[in-house]
């Protein structure tokens, strides 16, 4: 396949394209405004491969869409562009309207001028996979509030959208519009919602790289309130997996919940991160003395958790690294790639905070 791929100087969207060109023989054209969280230095390891090549274009140009359809044919497009960050989206909402909601729609109508043009046998093969999140679904009971472990239950496919942030509301959005696609016009669309991801190459504004970074700068870590917030973890390489196993095998129409198994509190990772740190960069003083308790994030979503059966059920997929082995090789990969550390900050943002 020839796979047209949104967003790949991103985090995930940059694992992605890594773990085709390594692992499969399909063609990947990636197409990136490269804004600040876009950095081809992710790419470095295949861009000279014959079957990658980027093209700068923004998801909001249409014309330009069209014109990177025309060249390239491609089989199928995975959705990941989009403004990613929750704080950033409380400070400035802006770009998240236009990204992720007229971007994903001016992406749709491109695709399906594109679509419509295909013959038959090709239209029935290709496939719009939309990269979305488990925070679409809102917030769910979280142990303190609950007065028996049956309570705690799980986001699934059918759980209604119930986002918080402009950022989720902005993803929702997105999501409405890839289902609008597809039973209206017959656009052959797929989505999956996923939790929160960690890895190699994740700008330092989320949480976990933040933490490694400021820890080695002897900086303060800071915790959102009291850092009881349960996330569901999920190694980048394990979702990279799950992607190309959805745009690959993925039933058309339906939708896919991409989750780790790991319901851990805030500070529980930033504890864990400590101890990693302890071992593999000593110093004098432990790294967990650098936490700092800081005002909550408002309309912070208290619990996400994903249950992934039906894509463990129906495309044989499970996560392959542990939350421990996972951040272990975080955390070494952020102590060995100092230099793409100082060059994606190099811009405005010095891990400040940003959406109180
Ligand atoms: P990211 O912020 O690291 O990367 C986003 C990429 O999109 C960047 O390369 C950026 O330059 C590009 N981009 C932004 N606006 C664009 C535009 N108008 N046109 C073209 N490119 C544009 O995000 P990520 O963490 O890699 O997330 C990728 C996708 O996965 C997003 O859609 C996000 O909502 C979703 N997702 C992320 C997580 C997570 O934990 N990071 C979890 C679930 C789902």
């Amino acid at each position: 396949m020839k796979i047209l791929i949104t967003g790949g100087a991103g985090f995930i969207g940059s694992a992605v394209i890594r773990h085709i060109i390594n692992n499969a023989s399909d063609s990947v054209v990636n197409i990136d405004k490269l804004t600040y969280a876009g950095n081809l230095e992710s790419l470095a390891s295949i861009e000279s491969n014959e079957r990658y090549l980027f093209e700068q274009v923004d998801i909001c140009d249409r014309a330009e869409l069209e014109r990177v359809f025309n060249t390239h044919t491609p089989d199928a497009v995975m959705h990941l562009a989009a403004e990613s960050h929750v704080d950033r989206s409380i400070t400035g909402p802006v770009d998240f309207i236009q990204t992720n909601i007229v971007g994903t729609y001016t992406l749709l109508e491109a695709t399906r001028a594109y679509w419509n043009g295909l013959s038959d046998q090709a239209k029935k093969v290709f496939r719009f996979h939309h990269i979305s999140t488990d925070e679409v679904y809102g917030d769910l009971p979280h142990p303190d509030e609950v007065e028996s472990s049956e309570e705690l239950t799980l986001f699934t496919e059918t759980t209604p959208y119930a986002p918080s942030s402009p950022y989720s509301a902005s993803k929702a959005s997105s999501d409405h519009l890839v289902r609008a696609w597809l039973r209206t016009y017959g656009l052959p669309t797929i989505v999956t919602n996923c939790s929160n991801n960690y890895g190699p190459y994740h700008f330092p504004e989320k949480l976990i790289p933040l933490v490694i970074l400021n820890a080695l700068d002897g900086k303060p870590l800071p915790i959102y309130g009291k850092g009881d917030q349960i996330r569901d973890w999920l190694y980048v390489e394990d979702h990279a997996r799950a992607l190309y196993k959805v745009v690959t095998q993925g039933k058309v129409g339906e939708t896919y919940n991409i989750g780790g198994h790991n319901e851990k509190q805030n500070i529980e990772v930033v504890k864990a991160i400590c101890s990693i740190l302890d071992t593999l960069a000593p110093k004098d003083t432990p790294y967990a003395e650098q936490i700092t308790y800081v005002t909550d994030r408002p309309g912070h979503d208290r619990r996400y958790a994903i249950d992934a059966t039906k894509i463990s059920n129906e495309l044989n997929w499970q996560p392959e690294e542990t939350f421990e082995t996972g951040l272990r090789r975080t955390v070494e990969w952020y102590l060995n790639n100092q230099e793409w550390c100082q060059h994606v900050q190099d811009g405005s943002y010095q891990r400040e905070r940003l959406g109180i």
